[in-house]
């Protein structure tokens, strides 16, 4: 089903692409010609890359509906990738595609561009008639969900829920649920003083934080929460009582309420030594990186993906994820997403690779989903 040659040799232009986060120009004008050429009723880019600071926005595309009484069905991937993405040169052997040398391959999120991109083309040369379709490219994805969080919104009305093409796994795979993320910062504010000469009169910001640590849960906190101290700095030299130390730490979890517990719970371990520590403070900024969100199993849009894959000769999976994707956003303020699987490995690493079968496997769910359609509304 799947034209395997043209696939492959689109997946290769694409990752061959710069596309560093805030830089998806290139890719952008690239994929608007491609969406024209395979008939999208509208192509719009909106401001996103304002907000951010990029050089492009988020692409939504439209393709007219040639039937009636079919919901409308978004398919999404992101445009850029982590670094280091410059001068990506894919090969394959043995059927497992890597990059030639010291960069990523790009699979995420390509891999989902291009099965995107394969499913329409399969679409419109079997002449399937289909609803209302959305295609949306996002920018910005890596580092924080950016692009679709800025997205114009006006562009996802009337979309009844949608597909995001960017999971790791085995094509067939279906992610329903996935945690949000509190980002906690907090600052220690000490007394500096001489180590030696006075160091009555400091209060060691370093040792506030070191007792604030040693109480504050972290790790995994159950199965669906987990927490982490990523980062921390503070103090100047050995002869200083240090008067300032900081920290970043975050906390994720599938569950809204239990993400507040554990936020809570992380603040209440920072802010506990002001008491024991007379005249330091402790700052601490919690923000909401985004939410987190659960499908139900019997959503029409699982049960589509389900159908859809085992036309696809696939095994169907439904099951929840620890890392966030643009789905967290869509689910927020636009509409109901699930993440399918695209088969990526080893994403984020010079290692990553995607074997080649599951390439077309995707590409060939993407154009199963677009025929079950059909099916849902007693066509
Ligand atoms: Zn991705």
């Amino acid at each position: 089903m799947v034209n395997q040659e043209r696939m492959l040799n689109e997946f290769f232009e694409l990752v061959r692409i710069p596309c560093h986060t805030g830089q998806e120009r290139e890719i952008a004008d690239l994929l608007k010609q491609k969406l024209r050429a395979l008939g999208a009723s509208s192509i719009k880019e909106d401001n996103a890359g304002d907000a951010i600071g990029g050089n492009a926005g988020n692409l939504v595309a439209t393709f007219a509906p040639t039937m009636e009484g079919l919901p409308t069905i978004a398919f999404t991937a992101h445009m850029d990738s982590v670094e280091p993405c410059a001068g990506i040169e894919p090969v394959l052997n043995d059927g497992v595609i890597t990059s030639a040398g010291d960069t990523i391959l790009g699979g995420d999120d390509k891999s989902g561009v291009a099965a995107i991109l394969e499913g329409l083309r399969l679409m419109k040369e079997q002449q399937l008639p289909h609803g209302k379709i959305v295609i949306i490219f996002c920018i910005a994805e890596e580092g924080g969900l950016r692009g679709s969080k800025h997205i114009d919104t006006s562009l996802t009305q009337g979309i009844d829920y949608g597909f995001v093409m960017d999971s790791s796994g085995a094509p067939g795979e279906i992610v329903n649920s996935a945690p949000g993320q509190n980002a906690i910062r907090a600052t220690m504010k000490g007394r500096r003083s001489h180590a030696g000469v006075a160091p009555e009169d400091g209060i060691n910001a370093i040792v506030m934080m070191g007792t604030a640590l040693a109480r504050m849960p972290y790790g995994r906190i159950d199965e669906e929460t987990t927490a982490n101290i990523g980062f921390i700095d503070g103090g100047i030299a050995t002869n200083i009582v240090a008067d300032e130390c900081r920290l970043q730490a975050e906390a994720r979890s599938r569950n809204a309420d239990k993400l507040q517990a554990q936020t809570d719970a992380m603040v209440a371990a920072l802010k506990s030594v002001e008491s024991e520590f007379p005249g330091g403070h402790a700052e601490v900024e919690v923000v909401q990186v985004y939410r987190p969100y659960t499908i139900a199993e019997d959503h029409p849009s699982i049960r589509l993906a389900k159908r859809a894959a085992e036309k696809a000769g696939l095994t169907a999976t439904v099951k929840g994820t620890g890392g966030g994707s643009d789905a967290n956003n869509f689910n927020l303020h636009s509409f109901p997403a699930v993440v399918l699987a695209t088969g990526m490995s080893k994403v984020h690493t010079v290692d990553e690779f995607l074997l080649e079968a599951h390439l077309y496997q995707t590409g060939e769910w993407v154009y199963r989903i677009l025929e079950e359609v059909l099916h849902t509304a007693g066509h």
